[in-house]
C-alpha cells in the first residue's frame, strides 16, 4: 500500500474517531508522524448463525517473559516463544472485547483497560465507534471475570460510566469472592489492589449489577458455562445460532502460541494454578475433538480459530480473515 494510502486511511474514521496519539506515545523516530504508525480501525465481524459477532481491539502491551510462567524454566518458554517467531524477552499481550448483535440486542463481553493501562491500550471505545456501535446503545455488558483488563473500560478514572445504559452482567462467583470485605482484609497486599478496583468498577451502584449463574442463558445465544481456576468466577461463554456456535474462552489462555501449545504452563495470572490447568486441558481437549470455533482474549486479531491435537498439547489455527461475513 503507497504511503499517501495508508496516511489517507489513518486520517480519516480514525481521525474524526479522537484517535489522536497522546503525547508521549509518539515512537524515537523524530520523522515519523504518528498518524502512519497506526493501523486502520481494529475491528473484525463474523458471523455464528444468525448472531453478528464483532471482535474489537482494545490495545495492546509488552509483557515480559520473564517470571511470565510459574511452572517452566525461562529458557525453555523462550524457546516456545522463538518456535512461534514471537519476541523472546517481552511478547505483545493484546486486548478484545467482542460485541455481539443478537436477538435485537447489542451486547459488549469485557471492556478493555479504559484509561488505566498503556497508551497503547483503552482504544475499545474508539474501535467500537468505527465498527458504528454508540456507547450509549450498549444494552448489555457481560463481564467475564474480574481482572482489571476486563472490566476497568466499563468507567474512567473520574467515575464516569463508558455504557450509562447498558445492563451490567457479572458472574455470581466472581462477584462473591471479590466483593467479600473479610477476604479482601485478609488477602496478600498484591491482590488487595485488585479487590479495590472491583470495588471502584462496581462500587457506586452495586445494586445495578446483575449476577448470573452457570449453565444458564443469560442473553440470547449466550450460554455462561463453568471456566474457573483462572479466577474463582472465570467464565467462557457458548454462543449458539441456527445450528452454529463458538465458544468464547476468553482466559482459558493467555496468549495461545504459548499456552494452547503448552497448556499445562501456568501464566502468573491464573489464581488456582491446578484447577486452571484442570480445566484448559478439559476444555481445549473438547474444543479440539469438536472441531468447535473459540474465541480467545488474548489471541492475535481478530482472536478468533480452532485448536487441534498437537504432542502433549495443542496448536491454534486462527480463522482466514474474509473481507465481508
Ligand atoms: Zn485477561
Amino acid at each position: 500500500m503507497s504511503v499517501s494510502r495508508r496516511t489517507l486511511l489513518a486520517a480519516g474514521p480514525a481521525a474524526a474517531a479522537g484517535l489522536a496519539m497522546p503525547a508521549g506515545a509518539q515512537t524515537s523516530s523524530p520523522t515519523s508522524a504518528s498518524s502512519e504508525d497506526r493501523q486502520a480501525p481494529g475491528f473484525y465481524r463474523y458471523k455464528i448463525g444468525d448472531i453478528e459477532i464483532t471482535a474489537v481491539h482494545d490495545g495492546s502491551a509488552p509483557r515480559p517473559l520473564e517470571n511470565f510462567v510459574r511452572n517452566a524454566d525461562i529458557a525453555e518458554v523462550r524457546k516456545a516463544a522463538e518456535e512461534a517467531f514471537l519476541p523472546t524477552d517481552a511478547y505483545q499481550n493484546t486486548f478484545t472485547p467482542m460485541v455481539l448483535r443478537s436477538g435485537g440486542k447489542t451486547i459488549l463481553i469485557d471492556t478493555g483497560l479504559g484509561d488505566t493501562g498503556a497508551p497503547t491500550t483503552g482504544l475499545a471505545v474508539t474501535n467500537l465507534r468505527a465498527a458504528g456501535f454508540d456507547p450509549a446503545r450498549v444494552d448489555i455488558v457481560i463481564i467475564s471475570h474480574f481482572h482489571g483488563d476486563h472490566i476497568n473500560g466499563l468507567r474512567l478514572k473520574d467515575g464516569t460510566t463508558v455504557y450509562p445504559n447498558a445492563e451490567i452482567m457479572v458472574p455470581a462467583p466472581e462477584w462473591a469472592f471479590w466483593m467479600d470485605d473479610a477476604r479482601m482484609a485478609q488477602s496478600p497486599e498484591g491482590l488487595k489492589g485488585s479487590f479495590q478496583n472491583a470495588r471502584r468498577v462496581f462500587g457506586p451502584n452495586p445494586k445495578d449489577v446483575k449476577q448470573f449463574e452457570w449453565g444458564k442463558e443469560i442473553a440470547p445465544g449466550i450460554t455462561a458455562i463453568d471456566a474457573s481456576g483462572h479466577t474463582p468466577g472465570h467464565t467462557a461463554f457458548v454462543i449458539q445460532s441456527a445450528g452454529k456456535s463458538l465458544t468464547h474462552v476468553v482466559d482459558l489462555t493467555n496468549h495461545p502460541r504459548l499456552f494452547v501449545r503448552h497448556p499445562d504452563w501456568s501464566a502468573i495470572f491464573d489464581m488456582d494454578a491446578d484447577k486452571a490447568r484442570a480445566t484448559r486441558r478439559r476444555m481445549l481437549d473438547m474444543a479440539a475433538a469438536e472441531r468447535t470455533q473459540l474465541a480467545f482474549y488474548h489471541a492475535p486479531f481478530p482472536a478468533t480459530g480452532h485448536v487441534r491435537k498437537e504432542g502433549n498439547g495443542f496448536e491454534y489455527v486462527p480463522v482466514q480473515w474474509m473481507s465481508a461475513m
